[in-house]
């Protein structure tokens, strides 16, 4: 629990949000700036600043919440596609310092894309990947 977080001023009952879905460890609410129409956010009650600060149970909750929600979204809104999208640290464009995930569903020519590093366009040999992938698997815990 942190005072200074929007998602836990939220979560007790000091700031609005509309809800989408509510369980014991996770809630979704509507995002208040949508990147698309239906965008949601699926929210650990527990606050947790990183993905990796999040109980697994927890997290496989979310997903399971974002999976749904996605489904429900293509159901009732007409949307033909989702992207769940998780931004684990401020580089990696993490606005509030609480564990989320989004929901973005998708609809033809809605706007919103992906911008990839000029480096996308010279992928790297069998080699790096294998030095990449060598020093990923030894640091698993
Ligand atoms: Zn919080």
């Amino acid at each position: 629990m942190s005072d200074e977080c929007a998602f836990c001023q939220i979560l007790n009952g000091e700031s609005p949000a509309t809800f989408t879905y509510e369980d014991d460890s996770v809630v979704a609410f509507m995002d208040i700036q949508p990147i698309t129409h239906g965008h949601m956010l699926v929210v650990p009650r527990k606050h947790a600043v990183l993905m990796s600060d999040v109980e697994d149970s927890v997290a496989m909750r979310a997903f399971r919440v974002a999976r749904r929600l996605a489904a429900a979204a293509r159901a009732s809104l007409g949307a033909t596609g989702a992207n769940l999208f998780v931004a684990d640290g401020e580089v990696a464009f993490q606005d509030v310092p609480h564990f989320h995930v989004h929901v973005i569903p998708r609809y033809p020519n809605d706007g919103f894309g992906l911008t990839f590093p000029p480096a996308y366009d010279r992928p790297p040999g069998r080699a790096e990947l294998e030095t990449i992938a060598t020093a990923i698997r030894g640091a698993q815990g």
